[in-house]
């Protein structure tokens, strides 16, 4: 039997934290808090205090896919989160130059999600300007406040290693590595030609909990009591703000995570190879930044 009194302490009050206050308090946890560090929520920093996201269910694992329709699901029923979600499409695309691996991943990812019911009818290739106008309706659209447009060059990650062997975030700095900023105006000469030129600004690195097969880390820490720790979102978790709450409730509930590829593991070295859709090099910071003086 769960004590549903019990006091519950959430340090982090972005994505996991918040929608795991909300499962609580939603299933009858009468004692939850959540420590936030910024002065106010959402945080500046994190990640889910944006403009917009992308709610996306083509995943090449089909089980990502069907939790991503579960959340999709969530995100259009529950009345809390429709306001925020408006389902507006989202074209799929590689560049002719893109690399082979991420050509299959796209292939893969297409071909998973074809195969699913809910998606019947729901996708259809892109022609002509017009279909692209009505499937980019409002994908990354520009802050209706500032007129400025996101945009991320992703790649295969960095790391930013300490004297003890731990990568953390190296804190706010306008640096971004100079082949990360090319990579940004290539992405703008081949999709938004007049905005190739003009400088960047704003720029900084988007700092994600990777884990080493981008699998999420919702697990008790060995050798502790009452320690769970919900990470390693891998840059794949917004979507799933309606439901990862109710994922990290059932670990506290059960004393355990029973869904094997979520559980604590030892981290397998900085090869970025098994995870298909991270693509490219992945380097360290400081050696990036000795590179780029040399
Ligand atoms: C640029 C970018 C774009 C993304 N786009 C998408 C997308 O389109 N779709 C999608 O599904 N996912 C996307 N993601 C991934 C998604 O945003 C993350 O998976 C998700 O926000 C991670 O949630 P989190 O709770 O782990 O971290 P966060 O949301 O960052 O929350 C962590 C919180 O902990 C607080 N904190 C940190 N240290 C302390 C401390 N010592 N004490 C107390 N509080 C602390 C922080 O201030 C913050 O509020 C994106 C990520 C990035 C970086």
């Amino acid at each position: 039997m769960n004590d549903k009194n019990k006091q519950i302490l959430i340090v982090g009050g972005g994505t996991f934290g918040l929608s795991t206050a909300y499962h609580l308090a939603k299933s009858g946890y009468t004692s939850v808090s959540v420590l936030e560090r910024s002065s106010f929520i959402p945080a500046e920093e994190s990640p889910g205090n944006d403009v917009n996201k992308i709610i996306r269910a083509e995943y090449e694992d089909p089980r990502y896919a069907q939790l991503a329709l579960e959340a999709i699901d969530e995100w259009t029923n529950n009345p809390l989160f429709a306001p925020y979600y408006h389902q507006v499409g989202c074209p799929l695309c590689n560049s002719l130059a893109a690399l082979d691996k991420a050509k299959r991943t796209l292939a893969k990812s297409l071909s998973s999600i074809s195969k699913h019911p809910a998606c019947a009818g729901k996708i259809a290739p892109i022609n002509s300007r017009e279909d692209t106008r009505k499937t980019y309706a409002r994908d990354d659209e520009p802050d209706p406040r500032t007129n400025l447009l996101n945009l991320c060059p992703s790649g295969a990650g960095i790391t930013n290693f300490n004297m003890e062997g731990v990568s953390l975030p190296p804190g706010s700095s306008p640096y971004i590595p100079p082949h990360d900023e090319e990579a940004s105006r290539r992405i703008l000469r081949e999709t938004l030609r007049a905005l190739a030129e003009p400088p960047l600004v704003h720029k900084k690195m988007c700092w994600v909990a990777d884990t080493d097969d981008s699998d999420y880390l919702i697990a008790c820490v060995p050798g502790t009591e009452g320690l769970i720790v919900a990470s390693g979102d891998s840059g794949h978790r917004f979507k799933m703000l309606t439901m990862v709450g109710g994922w990290i409730r059932r670990v506290v509930e059960d004393g355990q995570q029973v869904e094997a590829r979520w559980r604590w593991k030892p981290g397998r070295g900085r090869s970025r190879d098994n995870v298909s859709w991270r693509v490219g090099e992945l380097y360290d910071l400081g050696e990036e930044k000795t590179r780029s003086r040399l």
